[in-house]
């Protein structure tokens, strides 16, 4: 666990989240400024800071994490109509919480713009 890290202390339950899936390794929860109907966060419950440091044996993660996005979007009533999972990375990629995560974002018409 980071120190002063929002989602490791989500996922260690010492800062309330409406978590919607935990398991060893994995946590989701209800994204606290939702971009749309829907709008989950997955995390590992490792503090990995983005896909830059993602190390080989941590890899399985990132196909867990999509297998649990379309586990969460077919409980969230969003799968048949779609969604988008985003993995922000840095800085230029807009990420804002140094700790990897995946937005499950649907429940209304996207866009098709990616940035
Ligand atoms: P990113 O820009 O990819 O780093 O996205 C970070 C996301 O985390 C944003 O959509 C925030 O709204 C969300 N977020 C930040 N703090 C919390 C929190 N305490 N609970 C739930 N979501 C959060």
């Amino acid at each position: 666990m980071a120190v002063d890290c929002i989602f490791c202390k989500i996922a260690a339950g010492s800062v309330p989240a409406e978590i919607l899936y935990q398991d060893e390794d994995l946590v989701s929860f209800r994204d606290i400024n939702p971009q749309a109907p829907v709008h989950l966060l997955i995390v590992p419950r490792k503090h990995i800071t983005n896909l830059n440091d993602l190390s080989e044996d941590d890899s399985y993660l990132v196909g867990k994490m999509a297998k649990v996005a379309q586990q969460l979007a077919l409980s969230e009533g969003i799968s048949e109509l779609g969604y988008r999972l985003v993995v922000n990375c840095g800085d230029w990629g807009g990420q804002l919480v140094k700790h990897l995560h995946m937005h499950i974002i649907g429940g209304r018409k996207l866009d098709g713009r990616l940035g």
